[in-house]
């Protein structure tokens, strides 16, 4: 027999759905049943994405938005966007939209710290907070907010002291944003990332990606569905019970 579908008639906006990580997420989320949002803002990826999901004949909408998650004006237009095309805002939002400007301290320009802060802690912060109060002013009992930060965020790396800011600081907001939203039902988790094989990473070169395979446990660099399954799951009621968690998905680098 079949696995129910656990997001059957959920909407869910995915933030930089067009590639990587919030694609495979697009992608899994939609085979459990969701309406997808896919928000990015490189419009051709997201009208890819949503082509790919229209494939899986589950029968829901999916529709894609072009909105710079850093800009709270973008941010606000995109919410009452999905809103009109939709008529309830999304129950589940996976933040993935992200960047690096990698340099080391010594090197970096003040410009490169402040594009990436601005991306993905500041963006995070602005999705975070357009969903909740979308929520909230909707009166339902249910959500599930889902961040990526990284592994990165909690033990740093070389040349990339402005992403690993970024990312630690979108995990104290996950867990601060769990606390205060608790009372609405809406649950708020981070997932942190290791090596995941996606354009973000593939600007690496091949020496390095064969050395940091090897330092990981499970013997090999993350599939972005990897990430997925968990985001799945965490938007799903199989974890209704957890809410401001940051949940590994390394292979079990950095134990
Ligand atoms: P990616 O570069 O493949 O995809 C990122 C997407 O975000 C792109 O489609 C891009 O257009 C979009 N985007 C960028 N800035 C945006 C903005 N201002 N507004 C809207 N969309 C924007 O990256 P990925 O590897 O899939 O990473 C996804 C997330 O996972 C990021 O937050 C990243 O930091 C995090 N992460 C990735 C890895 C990894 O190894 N790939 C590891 C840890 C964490």
């Amino acid at each position: 027999m079949a696995a129910p579908l656990r997001l059957m008639r959920r909407l869910a906006m995915v933030t930089g759905g067009g590639s990587g990580i919030g694609q495979a997420v697009a992608q899994r989320l939609a085979k459990e049943g969701a309406a997808i949002a896919v928000v990015d803002l490189n419009e051709s990826a997201a009208n890819e994405t949503v082509q790919m999901l229209s494939c899986d004949q589950s029968g829901q909408k999916h529709m894609a938005f072009v909105a710079d998650i850093s800009s709270s004006e973008n941010v606000e237009k995109l919410m009452s966007q999905i809103q009109s095309c939709f008529s309830r805002p999304p129950c589940i939002s996976v933040n993935s939209a992200g960047i690096t400007r990698d340099e080391f301290l010594l090197r970096l320009t003040e410009e490169a710290f402040d594009t990436v802060l601005k991306v993905n802690l500041k963006g995070t912060f602005l999705i975070t907070q357009a969903v909740a109060r979308a929520l909230v002013a909707s009166g339902t009992s249910q959500g599930s907010i889902i961040n990526l930060g990284s592994i990165v965020g909690k033990v740093g790396n070389l040349g990339q002291i402005n992403y690993a800011a970024s990312k630690a600081g979108v995990e104290a907001l996950t867990k601060t944003a769990a606390k205060e939203l608790a009372r609405y039902g809406i649950r708020c988790n981070s997932v942190l990332p290791g090596f995941i094989n996606t354009p973000m990473t593939q600007k690496v070169p091949q020496k390095v990606l064969d050395k940091v395979a090897g330092m990981i446990p499970l013997g090999r660099l993350g599939d972005p569905s990897d990430v997925a399954d968990v985001c799945a799951f965490l938007a799903s009621d199989d974890s209704s019970y957890i809410t401001g968690a940051s949940i590994e998905v390394t292979g079990g680098l950095y134990l």
